[in-house]
């Protein structure tokens, strides 16, 4: 460890209370088909992937193996004003309306239970108190731990587990209300972040870089071109990538494509999109632990050149409960000063030492350069 720096976790029990319950009936007619259909393609017995147990895994591996320097603390609800910076009224008034009921919202499966819309309304207000926090400078950095996620969620349309749109709610509060005037996104979770994307289309002043599986992985958007329109042409980017990318992969994008358009854009703060469904665990792709080591130390860097070292990372997706929790725990150690590993050398010295310790039992040093002793005999 070297310098320990502060940090604080955002954790909200209010946030497990969003468990959907995939026995209540769907929509009727034509999307409860398409759902069913949808479901029974899957060869499993299906369960809700997105399950209070994301949360808690991570809450009782941080419990039993604390990173020294973190602290937690409670987050809070976001208000219909804050919410209303990236969401229509007329969606708002309808997720609302399903406070206190079962409902599926989308044919892509995202659903909520009575607690839903109290959970996700805290999940969003948390992101903003994890932003809160690090602009007032109690903490060098921040990590809200939230579920539902948000990157899905468009101005008016829930999906792919999302209700409301937790950092693009954190990134208006940062513009709007807390005085920041550009705002960089970094969305690393493997899926494409198409509603962060759809929220600041237009807007120059927060700049989406993306890294995700490529279409027609879901949610099937996120090509190159999709570089933004209007003022904010050229504040969107994208890298779409093949199945299986790993370390290599995302860290040359980092370094070549994040880093350049930061220095060009200078935030006054980043905010980061952390789903751990890149991990090798998880969905698709070869991520591990040293590689989000690895690019949470350049976001770190980034920061700290550009905006006082204000980074706020906001939980999206993973769904393998181990990669989630350790993934997590391994972001909050660089936060907290820890420097990162470079990935792809882990055992490299272990292999040098078992090279010396084997090597003299098939290998002399007479024979390193020289032909077998009786090599000439044996060809006459
Ligand atoms: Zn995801």
């Amino acid at each position: 460890m070297s310098n320990q720096n502060s940090v604080i976790a955002f954790y909200d029990e209010r946030m497990l209370a969003h468990e959907p319950d995939i026995e209540v009936p769907f929509l009727p007619g034509r999307m409860d088909k398409r759902i069913r259909s949808l479901l029974s393609g899957l060869g499993v017995p299906w369960h809700y992937p997105e399950h209070p147990a994301r949360l808690t895994a991570i809450r009782h591996l941080l419990e039993l193996e604390p990173v020294p320097g973190v602290t937690f603390e409670a987050g809070m609800a976001a208000t219909r004003e804050q919410l209303a910076r990236v969401h229509t009224l007329t969606y708002l008034d309808h997720i609302s309306q399903l406070r206190g009921e079962s409902a599926w919202l989308d044919e892509d499966t995202t659903a909520v239970s009575p607690g839903s819309v109290d959970a996700a309304e805290v999940a969003a207000g948390t992101a903003i108190a994890a932003v809160e926090a690090v602009i007032q400078g109690r903490a060098e950095s921040s990590f809200a731990l939230v579920r539902p996620p948000g990157h899905h969620a468009e101005p008016v349309r829930a999906r792919g587990f999302c209700l409301f749109n937790n950092v693009a709610v954190a990134a208006a509060h940062a513009r709007l209300a807390l005085g920041c005037e550009r705002v960089m996104i970094v969305d690393w979770d493997v899926h494409h972040g198409n509603g962060t994307q759809d929220i600041f289309w237009a807007d120059p002043d927060v700049l989406c870089f993306d890294i995700h599986r490529a279409a027609p992985f879901y949610p099937g958007t996120g090509t190159l071109e999709e570089i933004g329109v209007g003022l904010g042409e050229g504040t969107n980017i994208n890298v779409p990538l093949p199945a299986d990318a790993g370390d290599v992969a995302y860290l040359k994008a980092f370094r070549e494509i994040l880093v350049p358009a930061a220095e060009w854009f200078k935030p006054d703060l980043i905010l980061v999109s952390a789903g751990f469904d890149p991990h090798t665990h998880d969905l698709a792709m070869n991520v591990s632990y040293d590689g989000f080591a690895a690019m949470t130390g350049i976001l770190q860097e980034l920061a700290r050149q550009q905006c006082g070292g204000r980074l706020v990372f906001v939980l999206e997706g993973g769904y393998n409960l181990i990669s989630l929790s350790r993934g997590v725990r391994t972001v909050l150690k660089v936060l907290a000063g820890n420097t990162p590993p470079t990935p792809g050398l882990r055992g490299l010295s272990e292999v040098e030492a078992a090279t010396a310790f084997h090597r003299s039992a098939f290998v002399t040093e007479s024979e390193d350069l020289a032909a077998p002793p009786d090599a000439g005999q044996e060809r006459q």
